[in-house]
């Protein structure tokens, strides 16, 4: 099973993804915990990168494409994966479409009240990239990943500046992907408001 999981920031697509790969045996593939991983890696495309994501704009579609395209002509993908966090403009959705057969898009529908409050407390862990939150699922111990040890911290791209820029840039150019899949028959439409643990 190949599929999407479309939505704006903080929808939950990363948890659910999580989550999902080890049901459904297909690996998680996140364009923005790749670009995460070169930056922690300081490699030519971390550097490249880096404050696009801080100020939370899109990294451009000919980057972001060709490290889909590069990423999804490994072995392990051949007959399924998760693709969380691409496409996200209608340009790099053409783009998928000339490189492989998505099955499905699951559109996470939530409201940007939820999205902030979401982001504006979550804490990622630095070594598994597993999603806390200060409030709705805090670590045992401060600072601490309760499942791998790592250090949890706050993305730079949620602090509020950042995290409306994202809201802004999801509207306008990721939003229109939910009618593009819509007429293809290709989607499916969730609704990310509860908590991702209440879903799966
Ligand atoms: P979010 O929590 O916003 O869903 P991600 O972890 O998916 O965040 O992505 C973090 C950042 O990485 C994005 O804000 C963007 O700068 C960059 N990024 C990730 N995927 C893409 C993409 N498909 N196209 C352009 N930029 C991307
Ligand atoms: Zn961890």
């Amino acid at each position: 099973m190949k599929l999407v999981f479309l939505g704006p920031p903080g929808a939950g697509k990363g948890t659910l993804a999580v989550k999902a790969t080890v049901l459904l045996k297909a690996p998680h593939i996140s364009t923005g915990n790749i670009f995460r991983e070169a930056i922690a890696a300081g490699s030519p495309l971390g550097v490249k990168v880096k404050a696009i994501i801080d100020a939370g704009k899109l990294v451009d579609d000919g980057t972001t494409i060709e490290l889909t395209r590069e990423r999804l002509g490994q072995g392990d993908v051949k007959d399924s994966f998760i693709l969380d966090g691409f496409p996200r403009t209608i340009a790099q959705a053409e783009a998928l479409a000339g490189f492989s057969n998505i099955d499905r898009v699951i559109n996470f529908d939530v409201p940007d009240s939820v999205v902030i409050e979401r982001l504006s407390g979550r804490l990622v862990c630095r070594k598994c990239g597993f999603n806390w939150h200060k409030t709705f699922n805090p670590p045992e111990k401060a600072g601490v990943c309760g499942k791998c040890g790592g250090e949890i911290y706050t993305r730079e791209d949620d602090r509020a500046e950042a995290v409306k820029k994202r809201l802004d840039i999801y509207r306008e150019q990721t939003a229109p992907l939910i009618g593009y899949y819509r007429e293809k028959g290709l989607l499916t439409d969730i609704d990310a408001r509860p908590q991702v643990d209440a879903i799966l």
